[in-house]
């Protein structure tokens, strides 16, 4: 079964997945994480989307497009995927219909003022990648792993602005292409009690 996590930047999306996947025999692919990968290794693919991504901007559809389509002809795959950031706009949902059978599309839905409110509270661990709020988290250091969090580079004010009216304009109409295929989650205070009706939705599903 492959499935898809849609929602708004800062709604949750990598947390979600992460909870899924120490659940389930999912492979977890974040188009993000795939191009923070790039960047840390000094490709030619990370030098590009870096210049777009620190501006809170997209990266071009045909570049997200290729390197998502060789990620999935990866062996592994085959376990059953959860995409997470991947696709943002209609012609990259348009592409995946290609390219993999979709089951299900989870939304993320959380209200504006609450995504803004987290957003410039994010910090991430170095190490591991867990996600910690400073609304919510007071220490520097990671409790899994004890190693140092940093703030993204573009989890600056301009770029956190621009990537929400990218969300609104480019991604948002995603929730309409995926209609026959929705299942819809509202945000709960706690991640682990946003989290219990995916987990019984997928386990009614598999
Ligand atoms: P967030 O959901 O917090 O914005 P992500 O890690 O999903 O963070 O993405 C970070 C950045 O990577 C995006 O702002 C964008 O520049 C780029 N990116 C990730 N996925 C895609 C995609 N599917 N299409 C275009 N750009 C993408
Ligand atoms: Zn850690």
């Amino acid at each position: 079964m492959n499935i898809i996590l849609l929602g708004a930047p800062f709604s949750g999306k990598g947390t979600m997945a992460r909870k899924i996947v120490s659940d389930f025999d999912f492979v977890q692919i974040s188009t993000g994480d795939l191009f923070r990968e790039n960047i840390k290794n000094g490709t030619k693919l990370g030098k590009l989307a870096k210049s777009f991504m620190d501006k809170g901007e997209l990266v071009p559809d045909e570049i997200t497009i290729g390197m998502l389509k060789n990620r999935l002809e990866e062996k592994d795959c085959d376990r059953g995927i959860i995409l997470d950031g991947f696709p943002r706009t209609i012609s990259q949902a348009e592409a995946l219909e290609n390219m993999a059978k979709i089951d299900a599309v989870i939304n993320l839905e959380v209200p504006f003022d609450e995504i803004r409110r987290r957003a410039l509270g994010r910090r991430t661990c170095s190490k591991c990648g867990e996600i910690y709020n400073t609304a919510t988290y007071k220490k520097n250091t990671c409790q899994k792993c004890g190693s140092p969090l940093f703030q993204r580079d573009d989890d600056n004010l301009e770029s956190v602005n621009n990537r929400l009216e990218v969300y609104e304009k480019q991604t948002a109409p995603l929730i309409n292409f995926y209609a026959d295929r929705l299942f819809v989650v509202k945000n709960k205070k706690d991640p682990e009690e946003t989290y219990k009706p995916v987990k019984n939705f997928l386990k009614g599903r598999i």
